[in-house]
């Protein structure tokens, strides 16, 4: 049988389909239109038809193989949201017409501690990321700047009918990357909680943590997108640039996530914690960055990582945000757009995530 997708060719009796995508052919190279091939929909398979995807700052880094190790040609795109189009003879979880998402990974060794324990994100084998990894049949995975893809159902999300597929996508990566810190380190009523840089994923910790109760700062560069941050839920919101805000706020915070992509001054944000606080950092610097550990020694501070999260975390995510009305804040572009809006990223020129109409792809 061959299903008319859009411009995908998608035989359902063949091992593979082809389907149109925007690819970076090698490290650093601007993304162009091209196909992929990717597999026949398999018995626990669904078959999504993209609408939009998002465009996060791991994608930059990952397409410019800031990270190292990429694989060429690349298609980024871990933030999708779209519709099924068709479902394998096992699935039970989807049907075609549901509204669904896909995040980061798209499968996982489902047997160690971490799969068993719903943190899939941490799996001892490696999760099989979304793009730029390669799968369990040893193809290289292409993510969701594409107009189709498919995946096992157990890694795909439900996307509730109250959030509109554009302002979801995001939440797939920039919402279950905030949620899962805020989350595990108790944001709630109470609690003062700083977000460090309001791009793509600092604009979801700030709704996020707000929505949750805590009394929220954010610490950007400058304070030219001030009244946005106030708008989107910040009580409180300060420059880095200026000296003067790690002397006021010094001692004063419970909680921080970084959300920054570059490397920054760790003891000086260290120092705006209480005793016992916790600075969690989100953003992956492509350079290490150096610590004074007497920065953590008094006051008894903690420093930790955190890594997107569970699927069953991310399902408790969409959830949340349908329940509280959060999506993101979104500038929808056309596929042929994606250069420059990696540029206007880099120069953290972003309010506050670019998201790809996949009709144009
Ligand atoms: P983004 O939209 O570019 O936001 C990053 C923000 O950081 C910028 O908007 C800017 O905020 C601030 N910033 C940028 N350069 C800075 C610098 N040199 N010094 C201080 N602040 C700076 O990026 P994103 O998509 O949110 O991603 C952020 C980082 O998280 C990336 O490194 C990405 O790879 C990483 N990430 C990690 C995970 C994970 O699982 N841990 C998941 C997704 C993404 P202001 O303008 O407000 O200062
Ligand atoms: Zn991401
Ligand atoms: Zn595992």
């Amino acid at each position: 049988m061959v299903l008319s997708a859009g411009d995908s060719v998608v035989d359902m009796t063949a091992q593979t389909m082809i389907v149109p995508a925007y690819a970076a052919p090698s490290a650093k190279a601007p993304l162009e239109r091209t196909t992929i091939e990717r597999r026949a929909v398999g018995a626990s398979d669904v078959l999504i038809d993209v609408k939009y995807a998002g465009i996060c700052h791991s994608d930059i880094h990952q397409a410019r193989d800031g990270w190292g190790e990429g694989i060429f040609p690349m298609v980024p795109g871990h933030e999708i949201a779209g519709v099924v189009a068709a479902v394998g003879a096992d699935v039970t979880k989807f049907k075609v017409g549901d509204r669904v998402g896909v995040g980061c990974m798209v499968d996982s060794c489902r047997e160690c501690e971490n799969c068993r324990a719903g943190l899939e994100q941490y799996c001892a084998k490696g999760n099989i990321q979304t793009y730029n990894a390669l799968d369990k049949n040893g193809e290289p995975t292409y993510g969701g700047y594409s107009k189709h893809i498919v995946v096992d159902e157990a890694f795909t999300l439900r996307i509730p009918d109250g959030l509109a597929l554009d302002v979801a996508a995001p939440l797939l990566c920039a919402g279950i990357t905030t949620y899962s810190p805020l989350a595990h380190w108790n944001a709630g009523p109470g609690k003062k909680v700083a977000v460090v840089g309001l791009g793509g994923l600092g604009h979801m910790a700030v709704k996020i943590a707000h929505a949750m109760g805590a009394e929220v700062t954010v610490l950007s560069q400058s304070l030219r997108k001030k009244d946005d941050g106030l708008r989107l839920g910040a009580d409180h919101y300060y420059a880095t640039s200026d000296d003067a805000t790690f002397e006021q706020l010094a001692g004063s915070l419970d909680l921080i996530v970084s959300t920054v992509s570059a490397p920054l001054p760790l003891d000086k944000y260290l120092g705006l914690l209480k005793t016992d606080g916790a600075f969690v950092n989100v953003g992956a610097p492509e350079e290490p960055v150096s610590l004074n550990l007497f920065s953590l020694i008094l006051g008894r501070r903690s420093l930790a990582g955190s890594g997107i999260g569970g699927i069953q975390e991310t399902q408790e995510m969409l959830d949340f945000c349908a329940e509280h009305g959060l999506g993101a804040e979104i500038e929808v572009i056309r596929a042929e757009q994606i250069n420059e809006a990696y540029e206007r990223v880099l120069a953290s020129d972003v309010r506050y995530r670019f998201v790809i109409d996949a009709d144009t792809i």
